[in-house]
């Protein structure tokens, strides 16, 4: 019976996609319709020798393109939820949709991006064979709850088969490492560079194992009463330059990037250990993540008069993105101006919780480059009141609610480059302004 049933799901999911396709409707329809038929229809297809899966908080879909782009040139075939949703009803998605009528996945490798908390459910049919874990951040508070939520619910769902990724400098993602012997570990190495940028609060503080004090020394640490600590890595960046977007990796394989920032060179180091893993050529390996454009649009370049325009899409809700962004805007050269806009929280949910505001750390805006900074959106007033709790001089300060009237204050004469800071729910409103040009 049940036979019948999962190609029936099959066929209702491929049909669905295929009609979705020309109505432009999302990649999680086939999913939910085929679950409805066989909610475990996951269980029975065949999937290929090697699942690979990437969580955290930060950097999934990054580090998925990565290992995408390596996994292809190096002449396998792939199945893959870059295109769509990262929780179940994507990833049933992404398994019909590639699979025979007879339950086989046709693909040497099945690529996942999983939502943190989904894990739970997507473990349940799926076991990877490895799983990279980014990092483990606040994010999405209102949904997700604190970072320790997210690390339990993967602590208890990750199989104990799965060969762990782990990023060695996330303190929490580590401790994964208990679940499993299954482990290596990649982290930035290189001397002099502090990776625990800019947080206003400090989640490191205790050891996520016993709750006693940690000791933190540069990018080490260690737990003197259970004896947790960072282990070494076994792929590592040895130097780097934000400045020149360049790192080396082991001592010996050098990757320019298109971003200098740190999340760009976790996200490159995640993807380049999976690679050895899989045992591909290391040198193919770093000329192929040698300025690799990713396609996932965190950066639209435009301009507005004469004035140059970088888009950086931040993700509200998580103060560690702000931060990213905050490091990159001051790292340019020159003097530039800044614009952060915070009109709709979340496109998928509504909240209007600002506290998350209150983990960013503006301080790393005060810098001399940083002419003036223009608030903008509904929350225009929250972000007032956070930033005059900042050290940010406040004359430099200007705001809007209606996000044109910002955009149209900074269509003058002034020749300083501007950075727009949002998040993808509010992207559109800045760039579908009529003063500002898009440009390639
Ligand atoms: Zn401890």
């Amino acid at each position: 019976m049940n036979r019948i049933k999962v190609i029936f799901s099959i066929i209702a999911a491929k049909l669905t996609h295929f009609v979705g396709k020309f109505v432009g409707k999302g990649t999680s329809k086939p999913g939910q319709i085929a679950l409805k038929i066989l909610p475990d229809v996951l269980n029975y297809i065949k999937l290929p020798k090697t699942i690979i899966a990437v969580t955290g908080s930060n950097g999934k879909s990054s580090t998925v393109n990565m290992i995408y782009h390596l996994l292809e040139n190096n002449g396998l075939s792939i199945a893959c939820n870059n295109k769509g949703s990262n929780q179940l009803e994507g990833v049933t998605t992404t398994v019909l949709t590639n699979a025979t009528l007879s339950g086989k996945l046709k693909h040497d490798v099945l690529l996942i991006e999983c939502d943190e908390r989904y894990t739970k459910f997507i473990f349940k049919y799926i076991k990877p064979t490895y799983c990279v874990v980014t990092n483990l951040y606040r994010d999405q508070l209102t949904r997700n709850g604190h970072a320790e939520e997210v690390f339990d619910v993967i602590r208890e769902h990750i199989p104990s088969s799965t060969h762990l990724v782990l990023n060695t400098d996330d303190i929490l993602v580590s401790l994964l490492s208990e679940k499993t012997e299954k482990a290596s570990w990649y982290g930035i190495s290189a001397p002099n560079t502090q990776t625990r940028v800019g947080n206003v609060y400090n989640d490191a503080v205790l050891c996520p194992s016993c709750k006693s004090k940690m000791t933190l020394e540069g990018n080490d640490y260690s737990c003197d009463s259970c004896g947790f600590h960072r282990h070494d890595p076994d792929c590592a960046v040895t130097s780097l330059s934000l400045k020149d977007k360049k790192i080396t990796i082991d001592g010996q394989y050098d990757i320019s990037l298109m971003t200098g920032s740190l999340f760009s060179f976790y996200n490159t180091l995640a993807a380049f250990t999976v690679s050895k893993l899989l045992n591909f050529d290391s040198e193919k390996t770093a000329s192929l993540l040698s300025n690799y454009e990713l396609e996932n649009g965190r950066l639209t370049r435009f301009c507005v008069n004469n004035r140059e325009g970088t888009l950086l899409i931040a993700k509200h809700e998580n103060s560690t993105a702000y931060n990213q962004c905050f490091q990159l805007v001051t790292s340019s050269e020159g003097s530039c101006d800044v614009m952060i806009v915070v009109d709709q929280i979340s496109r998928k949910y509504f909240t209007g919780d600002t506290s998350w505001l209150w983990d960013i750390d503006f301080n790393l805006l005060c810098d001399k480059n940083v002419n003036q900074l223009i608030l903008a959106g509904k929350y225009v007033n929250d972000l007032i009141v956070r930033l005059s709790f900042s050290d940010f001089p406040q004359e430099k300060i200007s705001h809007f609610e209606d996000i044109n009237s910002a955009i149209e204050s900074m269509d003058n004469e002034a020749q300083e480059p501007v950075f727009v800071i949002t998040c993808f729910s509010d992207q559109m409103k800045v760039l579908n302004n009529p003063c500002v040009k898009k440009v390639k």
